[in-house]
């Protein structure tokens, strides 16, 4: 809990001692000079001489920010290589983003393998004239709220999936302010191309209210007419796909520890917890110890988005992972360390500081109903 003496604030704000004690008896509070009193009351009083108090990082916190800073370190620009894009795709209930994912999924494979393929992770990677693309499940919004919540940003590109004969819905409007609050280029699918009541006319004028002006209108927002039904401007919209990823020029190291983000966990009754993570930076491999919040543990074995076993992932590598002590959660970032001692010892830390975070959070509530009381 930070404290902070009487005195000391009175020198801060450069008041007289004096009239600090006064106010702190205003507000029923019997304090000397010499005594200390917690942040809360230590802002109040603040406010009350126009001052703003910053509370200090705890000493928890502190270890954290930098651990963090020491396991997700920024690289050098010579150590980069090209990655594949992460692409999400948002949109309206109803509107084909499920639909559609499947239509991308299946123009991928070849003939061959059609119908053996079922879907094992929550994202999968889709080759498009020997280009990668990786494409989340995770529904859009979660995927920009519940992460960016936790500093971490995994998509680089959103398609905006909208009817073509429903048009703009709410839904629409709220996860294309989703994606210009992350700065994530979206490219707008207008689907159910196939339907005969659809006005792809209507939807660009929509959207265009919403600050998505059409290329042919002289914006800078690509529309692709699709339908996911009938398998339709697939190829155009995976082209787009391409073209965009190139212009941002998406770069990784794969030479460093791995780090990576929780796309989804559960516990699995036989495996225990089993988790899906998007690798971002560096490889990831059989064997590494890894920590992700309070969970942690050494990577026991490592499957792909086809459920096919793999020894070593690199960066934009969506992979299912075994071993970790507990579910982690989504959203949360994942830290290779160099062995599993260091990830238990962080796991140990965050969990601390966890439960320090819940105990201030109680706290307050106690101290603001005494003031309340006053
Ligand atoms: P989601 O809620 O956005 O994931 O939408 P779904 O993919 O579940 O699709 C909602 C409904 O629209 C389903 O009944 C789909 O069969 C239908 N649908 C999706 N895409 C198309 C399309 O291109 N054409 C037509 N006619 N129907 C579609
Ligand atoms: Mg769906």
């Amino acid at each position: 809990e930070e404290t902070i003496q009487v005195k000391e604030l009175a020198e801060k704000m450069n008041i007289s001692p004096n009239e600090v004690i006064t106010k702190l008896i205003s507000l029923g509070i019997m304090a000397g000079l010499n005594q200390d009193i917690d942040f809360d009351t230590a802002s109040i009083i603040a406010a009350e001489f126009d001052y703003e108090l910053v509370m200090p990082l705890s000493s928890s916190e502190e270890i954290e920010e930098k651990l963090i800073a020491e396991l997700d370190y920024e690289d050098s620009p010579e150590d980069l290589v090209l990655r594949p894009p992460v692409v999400t795709v948002m949109g309206h209930v109803d509107h084909g983003k499920t639909s559609l994912l499947d239509a991308i999924r299946e123009t991928s494979v070849t003939k061959k393998e059609a119908g053996g393929i079922t879907q094992h992770i929550g994202a999968s990677t889709v080759n498009v004239k020997n280009k990668e693309i990786v494409f989340l499940d995770t529904p859009g919004h979660e995927a920009f709220t519940s992460m960016r919540a936790r500093g971490a940003q995994i998509t680089d590109i959103a398609i905006l999936v909208v009817a073509g004969d429903d048009g703009v819905m709410p839904q629409t409007v709220e996860a294309l302010n989703h994606a210009k609050a992350a700065d994530v280029p979206i490219i707008v699918a207008v689907n159910k191309m196939d339907k005969p009541e659809v006005n792809p006319d209507r939807v660009k004028q929509e959207l265009t209210e919403h600050g998505l002006m059409p290329e042919e209108w002289g914006g800078d927002t690509i529309f692709v007419h699709v339908s996911a039904l009938k398998k339709q401007g697939i190829d155009e919209l995976l082209e787009m796909i391409a073209l965009v990823s190139e212009m941002q020029e998406l770069k990784a190291n794969p030479n460093r520890n791995a780090v990576g983000t929780i796309i989804e966990a559960k516990l699995d009754k036989s495996r225990g917890p089993v988790a899906t993570v998007l690798v971002q930076k560096g490889t990831l491999s059989i064997g590494d110890a890894v920590v992700s919040g309070s969970s942690y543990g050494r990577i026991r074995a490592m499957l792909d988005d086809k459920g096919k076993r793999v020894k070593k992932v690199g960066p934009s590598t969506p992979v299912e992972i075994l071993g970790l002590s507990e579910v982690p959660n989504a959203g949360e970032r994942l830290y290779m360390v160099d062995d599993d001692k260091k990830a238990r010892d962080i796991a140990e830390k965050v969990r601390i500081k966890n439960r320090d975070e819940h105990l201030k959070a109680t706290q307050k509530v106690s101290l603001d109903d005494l003031f309340e009381r006053i």
